[in-house]
């Protein structure tokens, strides 16, 4: 048999010193993109929030930044570093790229729980650790062949289930109740427009049968 020895072999080591050469550009190049296609994804959530603002208004109520606070602690919800609430009547939540937390007065008056709340916010910090906003940006910039609308709504659809998973596990490793929050959602399903987007996507996240009864804690419900 016959054994290459390396130290004697000059062509092998010409070749092993391209390739590491080779491999190390590769790295810095990848790391050089995902800088620049972060500092976009940034610079869009940025805008973004500001859109948001200028929109609807920021609610300086105390009582929603401080529960909204003190439940990212207990979750330990730790891509999030800012929680902000708008004058919006809609309900939604937005978790942006570079860790704002969105959440509209009309979300904040359809809770009745901290089970609700804890999965709203588990839910949009899954967003961030799945890294679903630059999965977003890589569909959008390389788009496979065939990329129809039903693959956009698929991807979609996906991703939101991601979510509702992960939340669903952390609010159950933190002893929270995880279906508390589909008598939320069917509450919003109410009123969201029947046959819109919102409205389709927000019937396939509902569970509704076998469902505890909704507890009504004060906090939520003194309004
Ligand atoms: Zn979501």
């Amino acid at each position: 048999m016959r054994v290459i020895n390396i130290k004697n072999n000059r062509h092998l080591q010409i070749y092993l010193t391209l390739a590491i050469l080779l491999l190390l550009g590769c790295s810095s190049l990848h790391a050089k993109q995902t800088y620049e296609n972060n500092s976009i994804l940034i610079a869009n959530a940025q805008k973004q929030q500001k859109k948001l603002i200028d929109d609807h208004g920021l609610s300086q109520q105390p009582k929603w930044l401080n529960k909204c606070n003190e439940m990212i602690e207990t979750l330990q919800l730790d891509q999030f570093v800012e929680c902000l609430v708008i004058k919006a009547t809609f309900a939604n939540a937005y978790s942006l790229a570079h860790g704002t937390v969105v959440l509209t007065d009309g979300l904040l008056k359809n809770i009745n729980n901290d089970h609700q709340f804890a999965h709203i916010l588990a839910h949009e910090h899954a967003h961030l650790t799945l890294k679903h906003h630059q999965q977003a940006q890589q569909l959008v910039k390389n788009p496979p062949k065939f990329f129809t609308k039903s693959r956009i709504k698929k991807f979609y659809r996906q991703i939101e289930q991601q979510a509702d998973q992960s939340a669903d596990q952390l609010l159950t490793q933190q002893q929270f109740d995880p279906l508390q929050i589909h008598h939320y959602l069917m509450r919003i399903e109410q009123n969201s427009q029947e046959h819109s987007n919102d409205h389709q996507k927000l019937k396939e996240r509902i569970k509704r049968n076998g469902l505890p009864v909704e507890k009504r804690e004060k906090f939520w419900t003194n309004r």
